[in-house]
């Protein structure tokens, strides 16, 4: 059994950054304002995610890491009204089963923070008293340390931050509430320092460069009688960014990073009125849709996410974007 749940939990965690992704979801969950994160060797050797959120209590300890415990769903009907991240209950226990994880956190009825670790989905102490504030601190160490051809086929070290940086950039763009700092391990700067309080465009101007954030056009639509959207927000640039490397368009639907690679196309399309083929703008949108036309069961790993109305929804994105373009292209 401890070799299927090593499988099944090398099939949900592929790399440092779905690990990371899945740990600063449940940051979010938790209602945090900040979430720091340290880095060591890609992720491989040290991930460690820090926050100021709700806590977990200290009787949930022990089934922690086991699979399927969630706090997230009470009743089976919440499967079709999904607003937080998790659902499934799998990220931490799948994580245990592939690395060392160390829990220390504290609720604000704690008198002080309990401090566990875990292997293989199992306790391996019980909570120990120590000082700490509120919040929720997990440490990842030695990831894939039982799976040597997984190991193997990481990317550098260097690679692997990279990737790791770019998710928590594309969230802090998003969570415009919430401070976040990213850094690698014995550097005393930070690769990314956002405070809580910055607005969206000096996040973007933060994660990417000032090139980009100096011709940015926003906008919000709301809903519309008839049509699908609930909301759209957007972040666009109509001009190409001096950048070595296109940044692939960031999408959030429902508050969930993905991709989408239909809308993507349609919005190249778009560009096409407005810069030459080949083009490289700055996008970020964010789409609020009814949740249940949101297919929530596509595989933890696959960003790419599906929902009903696909063709109606990206119509109705494309020719807000393209609306916006037109009025600043005269
Ligand atoms: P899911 O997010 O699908 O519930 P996870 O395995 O990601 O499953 O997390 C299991 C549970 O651990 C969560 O439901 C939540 O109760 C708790 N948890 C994990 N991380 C945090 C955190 N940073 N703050 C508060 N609770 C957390
Ligand atoms: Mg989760």
């Amino acid at each position: 059994p401890s070799v299927v749940n090593k499988i099944a939990a090398g099939e949900i965690i592929i790399s440092p950054v779905n690990a990371l992704k899945e740990m600063m979801e449940n940051s979010i969950d938790a209602s945090s304002t900040t979430i720091d994160i340290l880095v060591k060797e890609g992720g491989i050797k040290l991930l460690q995610i820090s926050d100021n959120g709700s806590g977990i209590n200290k009787e949930d300890l022990p089934i922690l890491c086991e699979r399927f415990t969630t706090s997230k769903l009470s009743k089976f009907e919440d499967l079709n009204e999904i607003n937080t991240y998790g659902f499934r209950g799998e990220a931490l226990a799948s994580i245990s089963h592939i690395a060392k994880v160390t829990v220390t956190t504290k609720t604000s009825d704690d008198k002080c923070a309990w401090k566990v670790s875990f292997a293989q989905g199992k306790m391996i102490d019980t909570p120990q008293p120590i000082a700490g504030t509120n919040g929720t601190t997990i440490l990842v160490e030695d990831l894939f340390h039982n799976m040597p051809s997984r190991l193997r086929s990481l990317r550098s070290a260097n690679e692997e931050y990279n990737k790791i940086l770019d998710v928590v950039g594309r969230y802090a763009i998003h969570s415009s509430q919430i401070g976040f700092s990213c850094k690698k391990f014995g550097d005393s700067q930070f690769s990314l320092s956002i405070r809580a309080t910055l607005n969206t465009k000096d996040r973007i101007r933060a994660v990417y460069n000032s090139t980009i954030a100096t011709n940015l056009i926003d906008f919000e639509l709301d809903k519309k009688e008839g049509l699908p959207l609930d909301k759209l927000t957007g972040y666009i640039s109509n001009m190409n960014y001096v950048s070595k490397k296109a940044i692939s368009p960031i999408f959030f639907i429902n508050n969930r990073l993905v991709t989408c690679d239909p809308l993507r196309r349609i919005l190249n399309q778009t560009y096409l009125n407005f810069l030459p083929k080949g083009n490289k703008p700055f996008i970020y949108l964010s789409l609020m849709i009814e949740p249940t036309s949101v297919d929530v069961n596509v595989h933890p790993t696959k960003r790419e996410v599906r929902f009903l109305n696909q063709d109606e929804i990206i119509e109705q994105v494309s020719f807000k974007v393209n609306e916006e373009l037109s009025k600043v292209d005269t």
